[in-house]
């Protein structure tokens, strides 16, 4: 029996749908250990701290993470980052493979005057700010204004918009951070204005996302009839099947009457942002428009335009992306998810991504090479495991259930290594 040991750096989807990949792979002939390290207590990277927390059914998937945790040879390290808890070099010797699942975290830019005044933020911020991310809680997001603009054409930009929107007693039963509702019921935001550089037949929405904005309770929803039907005649007679599926939502949308909500979200298309205008705070924001330019007036913009990775020390990068090839970084190392494809793609893309980068590291093996154990780096470093997480899971789904809520997120660190019962 060979015995492998890999370590997977990163507790997202990616990361576990690796791990699984590696699990199915076991046979009488080979077995993997599978050490899994995250620089969180917390695991389930984006599925915790970006997915919206009004789409709970989508965050069950955490229990398909949580089936292949609980396998044999899974051994979770929380709380520990690559690159400064431990090293890239310290794996080496000690992994047969070592797998980088480590996402995409860093808020890609506009490059445009203005983008740093306060009140000018990230998706990258704002999001893991209302999901209760902890190093996201001192954000500052202002929302004293009347008018937010949320400046991309995806879903992520869709959720900002959503989350702006909503009326925040819908939160009330959902697992948003407490600072974040608390935050969302004093805001004085009733106008969201989407805004996309081109035409709506080059939206990244997918069409699901668009069709629930009709049922949103408290909110106009506003798109503009002729931006459809000119974008339906530039796409000319055979739109690609997800276009098409996006004009009958769009064309949804625009055809729901409007009720008597004081909240409303609009979108803006072919809307080219030139400038975030302000002095001391962000005043409108300034665009390019086929009809000339044009200023929106607003106090808060997010913008939600794409996501590069973080580096860490001995993986190359380029344009915010692990160098890879087919997932293949160099000898022994690999990446899976977002670290390799950028962001792209939902939950269940890293499903086949993962396992076919795991075909690829397979065919590179020859036989067990490690020697030596992580624990012995760690002995001066907190780690969470997978059974210390475990009491977290429930402490945070007990404190929910009085509440309605799927959880109640602690967003201190500190606090969640004790109610790990690790400090
Ligand atoms: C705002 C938002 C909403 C989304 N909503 C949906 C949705 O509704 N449905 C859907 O299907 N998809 C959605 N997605 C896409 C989905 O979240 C991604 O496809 C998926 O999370 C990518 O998985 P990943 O494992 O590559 O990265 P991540 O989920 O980001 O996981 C990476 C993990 O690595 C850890 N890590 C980072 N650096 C280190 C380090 N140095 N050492 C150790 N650990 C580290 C992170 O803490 C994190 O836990 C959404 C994405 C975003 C941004």
């Amino acid at each position: 029996m060979l015995q492998y040991k890999v370590a997977i750096i990163g507790a997202g989807p990616a990361g576990y749908f690796a791990a699984q990949a590696l699990q199915n792979l076991a046979n009488a002939e080979r077995s993997f250990s599978i050490d899994m390290i995250e620089r969180l207590p917390t695991p389930w990277g984006l599925v915790r701290s970006g997915v919206a927390p009004d789409h709970p059914k989508i965050k069950t998937v955490s229990k398909v993470f949580e089936k292949i945790a609980a396998e044999p040879n899974f051994r979770l390290f929380g709380n520990i980052e690559l690159g400064s808890g431990i090293s890239l070099e310290d794996l080496k010797s000690r992994y047969d493979a070592i797998v980088i699942a480590t996402g995409s975290s860093l808020g890609k830019t506009l490059g445009i005057p203005g983008e740093n005044l306060p009140g000018s933020i990230s998706a990258a911020d704002f999001v893991p700010w209302y999901n209760g991310h902890p190093d996201y809680v001192e954000i500052d997001v202002p929302l004293d204004t009347d008018t937010a603009i949320v400046i991309g054409a995806g879903n992520v930009a869709m959720d900002v918009a959503r989350m702006l929107a909503l009326d925040p007693t819908e939160l009330d039963v959902t697992d948003t951070a407490d600072h974040a509702i608390e935050a969302f019921k004093k805001s004085q935001v009733r106008h969201v204005y989407m805004s996309a550089r081109r035409g709506a037949e080059h939206a990244a929405f997918t069409s699901p996302e668009l069709r629930e904005l009709p049922k949103l309770e408290h909110t106009n929803v506003i798109m503009h009839q002729a931006d459809i039907a000119e974008a339906i005649a530039r796409a000319g007679d055979e739109p690609k099947k997800d276009v098409k599926s996006n004009f009958d939502a769009m064309q949804l949308i625009a055809q729901t009457s409007l009720g008597e909500h004081d909240r409303t979200m609009e979108f803006l298309f072919q809307h080219t942002p030139k400038e975030i205008l302000g002095t001391n705070r962000v005043e409108g924001v300034l665009y390019s428009t086929p009809k000339g330019d044009v200023t929106i007036k607003c106090g808060l913009v997010i913008t939600a335009i794409g996501y590069q990775a973080v580096a860490i020390d001995g993986v190359p990068y380029e344009n915010g992306k692990v160098i890879n090839k087919d997932g293949r970084v160099a000898d022994n190392l690999y990446v899976v998810g977002w670290a390799k494809r950028g962001p792209s793609g939902v939950i269940g893309t890293n499903k086949s991504d993962a396992a076919a980068v795991v075909e690829l590291l397979l065919s590179d093996l020859t036989t067990p090479k490690s020697a030596g154990d992580i624990t012995e780096l760690l002995t001066h470093q907190i780690v969470v495991t997978q059974e210390d997480w475990q009491r977290i899971n429930e402490a945070e789904v007990l404190a929910g259930e009085p509440k309605g809520k799927p959880r109640v997120k602690e967003v201190v660190k500190e606090n969640l290594l004790k109610l790990g019962g690790v400090i």
